[in-house]
């Protein structure tokens, strides 16, 4: 089966400044796998271009098979709605939808059926343990739940690929710990593949794999294997003081 992400020489420049130099990257299905590196390294810019956010200047993307290069607007339009699911720092909530709604609401930006919305609704519920909050607003309710209901958003409509941007980052320890269980069990039970920045070693100690960015470069790759995530922790630990100080 093709890679579900795989770029070759990847390369992309906002006017003189090359962001991303020569990437090759490939993701294979189900894999969850943290990326790492120093503020600037080219972290978001390389998620946006795989997430069709962004375009790229050489090089190719393609995913679950596809060269992105082949797909015309529409259908990078209907591909980003339909296989990709998007967590950001600050959540994206809309303040006069309910948690229930805003969850619903790709589904419903997609006409789906109603009955079919309350199914996979009810799914996630248990995984994300977000039924007591169902009926209250994003002002109502703390930072992880707000991150939960995000995450709840980002896999109703059953993406192929979840991309998260320091999901994290907003979050006290413990909601952290939450989500990235929540996160892993997702990863688990639906086989999502989730690629997700982070600066925090503790978090991409959830992933089974971590990616080094710096200066638009992969610099180094781990994998967790049969680590724990105690070892797995100490090891990019490691590798992240080795890189420098600036990890934000
Ligand atoms: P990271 O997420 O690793 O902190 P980014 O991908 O956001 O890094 O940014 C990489 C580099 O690209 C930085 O030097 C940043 O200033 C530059 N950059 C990012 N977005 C833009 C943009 N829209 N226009 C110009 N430069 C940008
Ligand atoms: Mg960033």
């Amino acid at each position: 089966m093709a890679k579900i992400i795989q770029t070759k020489n990847l390369s992309k420049s906002y006017g003189k400044t090359q962001v991303l130099k020569n990437i090759d990257l490939s993701i294979e299905h189900g894999e969850f796998t943290a990326i790492m590196g120093p503020s600037g390294s080219g972290k978001t810019t390389l998620m946006n271009t795989l997430s069709t956010i962004d375009n790229f200047n050489s090089g190719d993307v393609w995913i679950e098979g596809k060269s992105l290069l082949d797909l015309k607007r529409k259908a990078l339009r209907e591909f980003r709605q339909k296989r990709i699911g998007f967590i950001f720092q600050d959540f994206n909530l809309l303040d006069t939808l309910t948690v229930k709604e805003n969850i619903l609401l790709p589904l419903s930006l997609q006409k789906t059926p109603v009955q079919e919305m309350e199914h996979r609704l009810a799914k996630l519920i248990a995984a994300l343990n977000i039924e007591s909050i169902l009926h209250q607003y994003p002002s109502e309710i703390s930072g992880g739940q707000k991150q939960r209901t995000a995450a709840a958003r980002a896999i109703i409509t059953n993406p192929a690929i979840v991309f998260a941007d320091e999901p994290t980052g907003s979050l006290d320890s413990r909601s952290a710990t939450q989500l990235l269980e929540q996160i892993q069990f997702l990863n688990k039970t639906f086989k999502t593949t989730v690629l997700m920045i982070t600066h925090d070693p503790y978090a991409a100690s959830h992933c089974q794999r971590v990616i080094f960015l710096r200066d638009g470069k992969i610099v180094n790759e781990m994998f967790k294997g049969e680590l724990s995530e105690k070892e797995f922790f100490d090891r990019i630990l490691t590798i992240q003081s080795a890189m420098g100080s600036d990890q934000r």
